[in-house]
């Protein structure tokens, strides 16, 4: 079978070539997305436009260039342009740990398999891993993803293996954890603080310690606390402008939720807002309710950030992915724009990698190309309650550095009766 199919792959690289000679001669554009509504909060565009890609960056951004100038073109004629999006909770630190939760495990998911086919060029897993394994998580997973996918380290050595190990504040060392996040700057962007059971606040004080030491937010789950510990102390005294409140929409017994009892958003919710905590939606397989979420929109409190909290039960419950849950948010009231904005500019801000989220021309080629679908949908909760919409995103087109990685109608690609 070997020569055969090494015959084969010549023959199709072959192919491959005079396709991909189609085009220009001496093209100046590697590929070029034409008439798409571009939508970069960044810099302000929220307008019909072409997007040139050469080198694996954005060249660019500029009304009617010249199909002649690019080798493929593809034509986005009703669609979105948009930055690759980020986002900062999921878990990909997957494995063949036997009962390891999402460390190593396959509860986890691997990143590729789930991230271009929504839009997706960027992954943060948060706290898979901890100081103890980052390195086995690097080599596994970072190392062989086409995604880009960065970490927020979890507090305990360890990682997130569940069960007695993330209980353990014996294993929670912030000088440790600081030392790890210095070795990889700008791949480990931030701390996860997560399930933490017991009434003492170190696994907070320690994260946030190590944070100050590297200048990197940490991130929340607050879990659940018998009795809860105050959420309002946690926003206001312990978390630092920048750090972040995961599950925001969570209705937990164990967590304080952040609207009441009769249906207001906490006072220092807004409070913590205003001194600059991050909320993120991080929907999850058990923390994102629309008993939540929906008075908290109607009252102006929308998510800073909408993330997945990505994981094999979340993707096959109501999250799904990063698009039915950024629809949700446009059927309850988030214009197109803003929900664009969270998931790109301000994700890359959060994680201050202000290298991403933007299509700036010299930017890495990082781009989504969306449909918004009018029909009638439905969309679920971690409840198993449903809100009915009338809108859905759909993605078309992913390029990762240059390179079309996800092309669901293949609109980059020719008809193959021009191919020869
Ligand atoms: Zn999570």
């Amino acid at each position: 079978m070997r020569p055969f199919r090494l015959r084969f792959c010549a023959l199709f690289c072959v192919i491959a070539a005079s396709v991909s000679g189609l085009g220009a001669q001496n093209p100046e554009l590697d590929l070029l997305i034409k008439n798409g509504h571009v939508i970069d909060p960044k810099n302000a565009i929220d307008a019909v436009l072409d997007v040139g890609i050469a080198g694996g960056k954005i060249t660019r951004v500029a009304a009617n260039i010249n199909p002649a100038l690019a080798r493929r073109v593809a034509d986005a004629t009703g669609l979105y342009v948009v930055p690759g999006l980020i986002d900062i909770h999921s878990h990909v630190f997957y494995g063949t740990e036997k009962d390891a939760y999402l460390s190593n495990s396959d509860t986890a998911v691997q990143p590729d398999s789930h991230s271009f086919r929504s839009g997706q060029t960027t992954l943060v897993d948060v706290g898979g891993a901890g100081w103890r394994n980052f390195l086995q998580f690097k080599e596994q997973v970072i190392d062989r993803s086409r995604t880009r996918v960065l970490a927020f380290i979890n507090i305990v050595g360890s990682g997130m293996k569940g069960g007695p190990v993330e209980q353990n504040l014996s294993d929670m060392d912030a000088k440790l954890t600081a030392m790890r996040i210095r070795e990889y700057p700008g791949v480990i962007v931030g701390i996860k603080v997560a399930h933490y059971r017991g009434a003492e606040w170190d696994p907070v004080t320690r994260a946030v310690d190590a944070g100050r030491e590297t200048n990197v937010p940490v991130m929340v789950d607050f879990g659940t606390h018998t009795p809860p510990l105050s959420l309002e102390d946690l926003l206001l005294k312990y978390l630092r402008p920048g750090d972040i409140l995961t599950h925001m929409y969570s209705g937990v017994s164990g967590r304080v939720p952040i609207v009441d009892e009769s249906g207001k958003v906490r006072p220092f919710v807004w409070e913590a807002r205003k001194r600059g905590v991050i909320f993120d939606a991080g929907h999850g397989g058990g923390s994102f309710l629309f008993r939540q979420a929906v008075p908290a929109m109607a009252q102006g409190f929308r998510p800073d950030v909408i993330s997945t909290d990505l994981h094999t039960g979340s993707m096959n419950s109501g999250m799904k992915d990063i698009l039915n849950t950024m629809s949700k948010f446009m059927n309850m009231g988030m214009p197109l724009q803003d929900v664009i904005k969270s998931n790109t500019v301000k994700a890359a801000e959060v994680i201050k990698r202000p290298d991403l989220g933007h299509l700036s021309v010299g930017a890495e080629a990082d781009v989504a190309v969306l449909n918004v679908r009018k029909g009638t949908f439905g969309f679920v909760d971690v409840g198993g309650g449903k809100l009915a919409g009338d809108r859905k995103l759909e993605c078309e087109l992913t390029v990762k550095g240059g390179q079309v990685v996800w092309d669901l109608n293949g609109m980059s690609r020719p008809m193959w009766t021009e191919m020869r």
